[in-house]
């Protein structure tokens, strides 16, 4: 088998290469072999980065780990039975650490059971070719790619292929994975492997405990630079069924993905520094056509977050009230605050998507201006007037924030001035 030590040597930070040949010295004083696998060995072999470094050890992963941390000053954590554990170094840098072992599945989708083998049974349980090489870290043999199943070819041929017939029925969220990867590096699934998922989604039973790796996938996938992409190829293979059965990629739902598309386009530009959740915000999205019971249920269904499952809530809810409402012909600045000011920034974004024009502007001057305005007075500024603290004081403040969306008041002076004068018309509703 070929080396590939110079590119390594080209593709990676010097501090990775450090780890590594370390990682190698450890595991032949300890008389065991050392591999560097998964993504990053695809991630060199394709030249994009990727910062995280997964190994497995033929011997006991926990003890190598150790002696790893601490030959680097590094520290383990996360210890499994599994014989898995995470090093971590100074500055956030960590490297995953596996024992090589042979899975065999007692029930489909089960957790595996596992006892001590070799690497080639490690890589056979991976989920693709691509994904399913390791480099050798041992010094004599640094850097000697491991390929028993042509995930270099495959990578040359760009297809996404599996490893054996049975593959997504072991495990469904790899029906999802083929997806994400192919979406990603615009591989093609080959025929072998789409007839293979094609059959798995027609049996395909998520219990509970895939239910939550399913979700996590679908978390990678939305959250992909192009998911409208993968969103399409998921609808041709049928699985958007498993997010739920009355989900279908009509000519609306298209609509709506290409217009988020824009949307989040614009708000990136528009505010680089600001994290929005983009997977929660395709996932509402793909949930528009249900109602809402079973957007709730669905929600219910793959465990998530109550403020997630919110967000989600509101922007299907939004998307209709809110729409109508801002659609109306004259709409004040302070009209359209009130109407935006409970939705969390991803169902805006939603809401922005499913509107028409007069409703995108006035979202969009809610996100540029509106909903940073701050009054200048404050609570303590209001006793200084002789107020106490009380629900007037809550209802005057927003008063006064009305008439400063509305753009009357311009200054500090300006504000006290218009408490003053609604003072006594406020104290005496109370
Ligand atoms: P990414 O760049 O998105 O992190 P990755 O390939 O590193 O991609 P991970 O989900 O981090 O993906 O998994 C690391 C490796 O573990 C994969 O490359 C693959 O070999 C293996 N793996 C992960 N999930 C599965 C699975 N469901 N079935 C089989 N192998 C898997």
């Amino acid at each position: 088998m070929k080396s590939i030590k110079g590119i390594m040597e080209e593709r990676l930070l010097k501090k990775v290469m450090q780890v590594l040949k370390a990682a190698g010295e450890v595991a032949e004083g300890m008389g065991y072999s050392a591999y560097l696998v998964g993504g990053l060995v695809r991630d060199i072999l394709l030249d994009v980065e990727n910062l995280d470094v997964d190994m497995t050890v033929e011997g006991e992963g926990i003890a190598f780990a150790k002696k790893l941390a601490q030959r680097l000053s590094g520290r383990v954590k996360g210890q499994t039975r599994f014989g898995t554990a995470i090093v971590t170094f100074r500055g956030g840098f960590k490297v995953d650490v596996a024992t090589a072992r042979q899975e065999h599945y007692e029930r489909p989708a089960a957790l595996p059971t596992v006892e001590a083998s070799s690497i080639r049974e490690d890589q056979f349980r991976r989920d693709f070719t691509i994904n399913a090489m390791a480099i050798k870290l041992n010094p004599g043999e640094f850097g000697k790619l491991i390929d028993f199943f042509g995930g270099e070819r495959d990578l040359r041929r760009r297809v996404v292929r599996a490893l054996h017939d049975g593959s997504f029925i072991d495990d469904p969220t790899r029906i999802f994975r083929a997806v994400r990867f192919s979406e990603r590096y615009q591989f093609k699934i080959d025929e072998w492997t789409k007839d293979l998922i094609k059959q798995a989604t027609n049996l395909a039973m998520f219990d509970k405990l895939t239910i939550e790796r399913v979700r996590d996938e679908l978390v990678l996938i939305l959250s992909e630079k192009n998911p409208v992409r993968a969103i399409k190829k998921m609808a041709e293979l049928h699985e958007l069924k498993f997010i739920h059965q009355g989900i279908k990629l009509n000519k609306q739902l298209r609509k709506v993905l290409g217009n988020l598309e824009e949307v989040l386009n614009w708000f990136r530009s528009s505010f680089p520094k600001e994290k929005c959740e983009q997977w929660l915000i395709y996932f509402s999205a793909l949930l528009h056509g249900l109602t809402l019971k079973e957007a709730r249920a669905t929600c219910q269904r793959f465990h998530l977050s109550r403020k997630d499952e919110e967000k989600v809530i509101k922007s299907k809810e939004g998307a209709s009230r809110k729409r109508r409402e801002l659609g109306k012909e004259k709409l004040s600045p302070s009209q359209i605050y009130h109407q935006l000011e409970k939705l969390p920034l991803e169902s805006l974004l939603v809401v922005m998507a499913r509107a028409d024009r007069i409703v995108r502007e006035r979202i969009s001057l809610y996100l540029r201006e509106l909903r940073s305005i701050r009054l200048k007075v404050t609570g303590d500024d209001l006793k200084e007037l002789g107020l106490k603290p009380g629900p007037q004081f809550a209802k005057l403040l927003k008063k006064t924030l009305i008439a400063k969306l509305d753009g009357s008041l311009k200054t500090k002076r300006d504000e006290l001035n218009y408490v003053k004068m609604n003072i006594s018309k406020i104290l005496s509703k109370a």
